[in-house]
């Protein structure tokens, strides 16, 4: 079982903030509408969800600091309808998009206080958890999903301390005892329903 402190969180947040949006600023018009990893979206659409969700994170943020009931998404269907919206943008609205969120949830979270971060808040999934799990959540997404941009990251691209932290929160989600053996970064891709090298497993499912 690994334990992963509030400060682990924030360095793996900009770890994979800074895979992702590497790999995006080198995308072009023609590149960013082909499809990522993801059955059924573009890479337009995750860089759109990857913005979205940097904004829904600076709600719980927002009620955070201030102790505003904020939510993530006003609904499902506000989310799924924000993607698709989003995945009709150019690359450079896109991209500027991306960007904006990115700075503009980091400059919120700078200024959270230590009791602040104490603060209950309820994830999109519905979970009461206190704010510092808002960067665990932030690094869950822009590091999976840097790998599902199919711009050539890969899970072993990815720090061993994530990918063990990742096991541990995956397995708890899905209820799984034990874990295939095999290298982290592979084991890793499996749990999270992504293609990976592992053999005979069972078929898990999308996660994320
Ligand atoms: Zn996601």
């Amino acid at each position: 079982m690994t334990v992963r402190t509030h400060a682990d969180s924030l360095k793996w947040v900009e770890h994979g903030t800074g895979l992702l949006v590497t790999q995006v600023a080198l995308l072009d018009e023609e590149s960013i509408a082909r499809p990522s990893m993801l059955p059924g979206w573009t890479r337009k659409h995750l860089v759109a969800h990857v913005a979205a969700n940097a904004d829904a994170l600076g709600n719980l943020v927002h009620w955070a600091r201030t102790g505003e009931r904020t939510p993530m998404y006003s609904s499902a269907d506000q989310r799924g309808a924000d993607i698709e919206s989003g995945a009709r943008l150019s690359v450079t609205e896109l991209v500027a998009w991306l960007n904006v969120s990115v700075h503009k949830l980091g400059v919120a979270v700078d200024a959270l206080t230590g009791e602040q971060w104490r603060t209950e808040v309820v994830t999109a999934q519905g979970r009461n958890v206190p704010a510092t799990e808002i960067p665990w959540l932030r690094a869950r997404e822009v590091c999976v999903h840097a790998v599902d941009l199919g711009t050539g990251t890969t899970f072993a691209d990815l720090p061993d301390e994530f990918l063990a932290a990742l096991i541990t929160d995956i397995r708890g989600k899905r209820g799984i005892d034990e874990v295939p053996g095999g290298p982290l970064p592979e084991v890793a891709a499996y749990l999270a329903g992504r293609p990976h090298s592992l053999a005979d497993v069972p078929d898990l499912g999308a996660w994320l």
